[in-house]
This record gives C-alpha cells, structure tokens and sequence, in this order.
C-alpha cells in the first residue's frame, strides 16, 4: 500500500523529521487560505500515488495566494499518469540550495534493509542512478541492530555533506529508521532532502510504501488507505480476502494457492496465451469465495476465457464445484471455462461441474493450452 506524500510527511515529523508547514487542500479556495495563512510564497502540490509529479506539472511555485488559488485550480483539474487530481499539499516554499536522495528500503537480495542516499537528489534520480551509479550509496542495515548512528555518519561522508549538517542528518536517518520500522514499511523515502539557503536540512517531498501483508498489525495506517486510486476489482477482492491483481492479459485464472497461482500464469505463457490476472482464492474457499472470485474476473470485458486450477488439500474441490455452479447462475458467464480439479473430494466437485458446459482437463499443462486454445476462439 502507498501513502500519499502528505501522509508520510505527517508520520516523518511524528519522528523528528523536519518537514514543511503545510496543509492538504480540495478545492482553490483552500488552498488560497492555506497559502495566505502560509505568508503567501508556496508550493502547490498534486498528490496522487505516482512519482514524477513535478515533471508532469504537477508540482508550483506560487509567490502569492492569488496565484494559489489560480495554480491549485489547474493541478486540482489535471491527470497524472492517468489519475485524477483529487487533492493538492499546500507547502510554504523552500529557498533550495542542494537536493539530496535519502531513503531505506528492502534489500531482497541481501535479506536486509538498505539505507540508499545520494547528493545527486531531486527530479532526475532515475537517470543518476542509471548513467552514474556511482553516485548512489547503498548502506545495509543489520535489521536485529537496527540502525547505528555510525553507519548514518559514514553515510553524509559518503555523499559530501558538509560537516556542519551532519548532525541533522544524522538524526533525520535515525528518524527515518524508526518511521520505516515501526510502519512495517517496504520503502521510506525522502525526494529531495533539501538544504535551505538559510541553513536548514528539510524533508521536502515524502514517499512511503507498507507492506499489505502487515496491515492487520497496522490499523492506523490501513485507515490512511486511498481506496480512489486502487482498480475497482482490486478493491472488490480485497473485501472477499481474495489476493487478486489485474494484469493486461485475457485468461482469467483462478486457483487455490500463491504458489500454485503463479505456476499456472507461467503455463498458460508457455502456451502462449497471457493471463488476466493473478488470484489466489485461498486454502478452504468457500463457495462464497469462489462465487466472488468469480465475478471479480468477468467483469474485466477483456477475459475471453477462464482457467479453474483447483489443487484440494484444505480446500474441497466440492465445495469449489459448489462455487462456481452458484457464481454460474448469478452471473451467466459467457466465456468457456476450463476447469481442472484434483484432490480432496475431486470426482464429486467433476460430477457436480458435469452438466455446467465446461471444458474439463486432467493436467495442468492441459488446462492451460485449453485456455489458450479458447481464448483464442473467443477473441
Ligand atoms: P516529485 O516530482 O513527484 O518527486 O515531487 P517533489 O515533491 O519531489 O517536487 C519536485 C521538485 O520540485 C523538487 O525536486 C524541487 O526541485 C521542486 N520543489 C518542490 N518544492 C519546492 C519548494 O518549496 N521550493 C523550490 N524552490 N522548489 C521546490
Ligand atoms: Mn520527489
């Protein structure tokens, strides 16, 4: 889950973290009060869960509120990377003398967080970390340590910061430490870490990003959830505990177990086909389950067929009968399924699915080269 730049600045000042004075605004003539609270000199500022905001012109400087009120109005009307500009952050302006990159993330590869900072920060860290990878300091954290103010320190060494900010630096990593910490973040970022022309070290832009699979110790932050930006049938699946994410293919899949989720979405490439989705439908699904599934992946017009890879262990392949026959009379399905089912309770959920006009196959390999063969037909 991504929060939205004013919500990971509000959590980064619960840490210490210095950020600007500011507040969110929906419509221009907030933003216009906001601003003329603010002493006038501003930054209107899109929030939408994208990065390159400001490349897209959806980040400006206003010198007073009138021009607030005029520059909130064109953001709060734009689209960015195909969302909608529903809120804008009004910041009071910073005067920038450097733009420093700082953030810590997940390592997969090392099995450890990594802080990750370069004085090369700002809007074009994408192509400082592709042409000049030099430039970047990588920094692992020992995650039953955690991080020591040492490593922080030979991180401003690393990037040339001048001595005098070191402190700040150093109490901002720690900070930043603590906030990725305890959210149970996978990214805790901060793109530009400014230094003012007035000597300060600013957090002027914030980016976090929580692993789902956390959420249910984190009630506070799913409560930050924008839901506005989330595909509709994500949404949907989220309500059934249903793991589902919509991909561009046209093979709806549905099967029981990450594992087994993923393996299937590689068969049906082998063959040439490209899945719709991934979804995970759980172990023990019940007919409810199933059921939603079911309907969370027809209503994507571009699934042309469905493959039903069903492995009963915990889950009963009756009972996923049972689904699909109940999901069938609720939605009438007009794309071929295929359907393979083995284990528990196998051959009862084949006679059950035997007069629902199916396609049946033994193998998985099977299954998938029928969907194809289907999806084909049918587009
Ligand atoms: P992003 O493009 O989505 O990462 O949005 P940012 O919040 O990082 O803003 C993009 C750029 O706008 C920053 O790198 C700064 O160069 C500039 N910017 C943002 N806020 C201010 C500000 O208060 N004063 C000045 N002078 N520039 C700013
Ligand atoms: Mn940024």
């Amino acid at each position: 889950m991504k929060l939205h730049e004013y919500q990971s600045k509000t959590i980064f000042s619960k840490y210490g973290i210095p950020i600007p004075k500011g507040r969110v605004a929906a419509t221009a003539d907030e933003a216009k009060q906001i601003a003329e609270e603010l002493g006038g000199r501003v930054v209107i500022k899109s929030q939408v869960l994208v990065g390159g905001r400001g490349k897209a012109g959806g980040v400006k400087l206003a010198k007073d509120s009138a021009e607030a009120e005029q520059l909130a109005t064109q953001i709060l009307g734009m689209e960015i990377k195909g969302l909608p500009v529903r809120k804008v952050l009004v910041d009071e302006a910073s005067a920038i003398d450097q733009e420093i990159y700082f953030a810590i993330t997940d390592d997969r590869a090392a099995k450890k967080p990594v802080m990750i900072a370069s004085a090369a920060g700002g809007i074009d860290i994408e192509e400082v970390a592709a042409k000049t990878p030099e430039k970047i300091i990588k920094v692992h954290i020992d995650p039953l340590l955690g991080l020591r103010e040492y490593q922080a320190r030979d991180v401003a060494v690393a990037i040339d910061l001048p001595r005098e900010y070191w402190k700040d630096f150093v109490k901002i990593a720690m900070g930043l430490w603590e906030v990725y910490k305890n959210s149970d973040a996978t990214l805790a970022e901060i793109n530009p870490l400014v230094i003012t022309k007035d000597k300060k070290m600013i957090a002027l832009d914030g980016k976090m990003m929580i692993d789902d699979n956390a959420l249910f110790r984190q009630p506070n932050l799913t409560e930050l959830r924008d839901t506005d930006e989330d595909a509709p049938s994500e949404i949907e699946a989220r309500k059934y505990g249903l793991s589902f994410i919509k991909l561009d293919g046209n093979i709806g899949c549905m099967v029981n177990g990450a594992g087994l989720a993923m393996t299937s979405m590689d068969v049906i490439k082998l063959f040439g086909g490209e899945p719709a989705n991934f979804l995970d439908v759980g172990g023990g699904a019940s007919s409810e389950k199933v059921a939603a599934a079911m309907r969370i992946i027809l209503t994507d017009p571009s699934v042309k067929a469905i493959l039903f890879n069903i492995f009963g262990g915990i889950t009963r392949c009756d009972e996923v009968a049972r689904g699909i026959l109940a999901a069938m009379e609720e939605v009438k399905p007009k794309v071929p399924m295929v359907v393979r089912l083995v284990g528990t309770n196998a051959e009862e959920g084949r006679r059950l699915l035997e007069n629902a006009n199916m396609i049946t196959a033994e193998t998985l390999a099977d299954a998938a080269k029928k969907s194809v063969e289907a999806a084909k037909k049918g587009s």
